[in-house]
């Protein structure tokens, strides 16, 4: 990413100087710098972010609060209208809308493709909200009734990463504004193309002016926004680092946050793993996305005999062709640092089975590919096994048993996924429980719950109670008003008197 001076349009991008959407109108960052946006797959600069500032965001949350009382009024059946026709444009844009993803962030297209039908799927909960959230009521003595009713938390703020430009936006967007807020999504500055094809969907379903508003940007963005007194609650979804930094800036400014971190999933293979199943599973899951997923593999427990499976393993790596089986990651500095950990584990004494360093495709000698990498006899202590990779990247640490596995994977700090590869249904049981995960799999290796099961981790990849999706994300976008009545005076006198 390049800082450049002048905030003017540069010609010689594809795209124009990407805007803020605020209010309903797409407007400048006066006097912001502007930063290069690159094709990872080219290493071509295609436009250029502003980085915004406080003064932006005060304007983003000027016209969310406008908007807020009008939005907040409106029933909620009325409300998701709105996203049964964006899903709609979602779907009958799922083309263009992929190949921005493409674009702007390496992915291949039908991983793209998978994104935007994924974010098409989230409309189908907000949709289905109004049969979800019917306020409780109970006769809780004799004529004195509780009731439980929902209301919008406000003004809130969606903080997005850069690995899925249009779908993780959709994990917050659809719900929130579905339960009555209005939102300011802050994209990532080396993806923000997609969040502007995003606000103009919801324009043409109908959305209202101000309900939803993008401000790009970087740090100073976000600090703006934990620090607006007006935005109620700030959800984030990127690095560990940055998700400790933004739930204690947010919380210390007394907002409710969530904040969801980075990961280091670990899948234990056991030896009567199907091995056709499991290697295919295995491979998808550490490749898929370039492994720039919070859900992708990253480090295979191989448990007693598994040399079939690896063996397996390592013959659809080798198969597989950068450019076309997988995209690049998102940056030079990205690529030099997955690779600097693959030679630090090789100077340890792990062996690289398939290596993927200094990869390079024909005709896109710009792009920042990194070969699928697998890397056997890797240590727990080693750095390759603790830290995030973020690349296509899987390392095998060889356990004796399947509670050597487990001590590994709850060591981790983190904890978002751990999955368990075994014909045995006690096996398979033992790790669901005993796992320290909020997302655990059996057979399968990328454990995404999807809705009405809610989407979050535990340990240091998840800060804040509730999930971002799914059940889990309702308490989060609403506050509950609790109401007791008596309208019976023939029930005499009674403890609420
Ligand atoms: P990142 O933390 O660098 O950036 C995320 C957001 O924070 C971006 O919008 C960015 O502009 C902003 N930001 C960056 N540095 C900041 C700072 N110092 N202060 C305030 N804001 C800052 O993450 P990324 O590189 O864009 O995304 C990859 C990370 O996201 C990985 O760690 C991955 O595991 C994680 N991730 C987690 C989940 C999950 O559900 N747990 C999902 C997707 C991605």
């Amino acid at each position: 990413m390049t800082a450049t001076a002048t905030p003017e349009a540069s010609a010689a991008t594809r795209h124009p100087d990407v805007r803020n959407y605020i209010g309903g109108e797409f407007v400048d960052a006066p006097g912001r710098t502007h930063v290069d946006v690159t094709n990872p797959a080219t290493g071509e600069v295609i436009s250029r972010v502003p980085l915004s500032g406080a003064g932006d965001v005060d304007r983003a949350a000027d016209a969310a609060r406008q908007a807020l009382p009008g939005w907040a009024a409106t029933p909620i059946k009325e409300r998701v209208q709105v996203f049964y026709r964006y899903k709609a444009l979602l779907e009958k844009n799922i083309g263009e809308l992929a190949a921005l993803v493409t674009e702007e962030n390496g992915k291949i297209r039908s991983e793209a493709e998978a994104e935007v039908l994924k974010s098409a799927e989230l409309c189908e909960f907000a949709v289905s909200l109004p049969q979800i959230i019917p306020g409780e009521v109970l006769e809780v003595s004799r004529g004195v009734e509780c009731r439980v009713e929902r209301y919008p938390v406000g003004v809130v703020a969606s903080i997005a990463p850069f690995n899925f430009p249009n779908m993780v936006p959709n994990w917050t967007i659809p719900n929130a504004i579905a339960l009555g807020n209005c939102m300011i999504l802050k994209p990532s500055e080396q993806v923000p193309l997609s969040a502007g094809r995003i606000a103009e969907l919801l324009r043409e379903a109908g959305l209202p002016d101000g309900v939803f508003n993008v401000v790009h940007g970087g740090q100073e963005t976000v600090e703006a926004i934990c620090d607006n007194p007006f935005i109620e609650a700030v959800s984030f979804v990127g690095s560990t680092h940055v998700a400790k930094i933004v739930y204690r800036r947010a919380s210390q400014n007394l907002k409710r946050a969530l904040a969801l971190g980075g990961a280091k999933n670990h899948l234990i293979v056991m030896p009567d793993a199907e091995p056709d199943m499991t290697s295919s599973n295995v491979v998808a899951s550490m490749s898929g996305c370039a492994g720039q997923r919070c859900m992708a593999a990253s480090v295979l427990m191989a448990v007693g005999a598994t040399d079939h499976i690896i063996e397996r393993m390592a013959g659809i790596v080798r198969a597989m062709v950068p450019g076309v089986h997988l995209g690049p990651v998102i940056s030079r500095a990205a690529k030099e640092r997955i690779e600097r950990y693959i030679t630090e584990a090789e100077e340890a004494g792990a062996k690289v089975l398939v290596d993927g360093r200094g990869y390079v495709v024909p005709g896109k000698e710009g792009g920042y590919y990194v070969g699928p990498t697998l890397i056997d006899f890797v240590t727990p202590d080693m750095r390759i096994a603790q830290e995030e990779i973020f690349g296509p990247v899987m390392v095998i640490v060889r356990a004796k048993d399947v509670d050597e596995a487990l001590t590994v994977q709850k060591r981790s700090p983190y904890g978002n996924a751990a999955a368990v590869f075994t014909e045995s249904g006690g096996v398979a049981r033992y790790v669901m429980e005993k796992a320290s995960a909020g997302m655990v799999g059996v057979n399968v290796g990328v454990p995404v719950p999807r809705e009405p099961f809610g989407f979050g981790g535990w340990n240091e990849s998840k800060f804040g109670a509730g999930d971002i999706t799914g059940r889990g994300s309702i308490e989060f976008w609403t506050k509950a008003k609790k109401m007791t009545t008596k309208w019976n005076k023939e029930a005499g006198v009674n403890w609420m008197s």
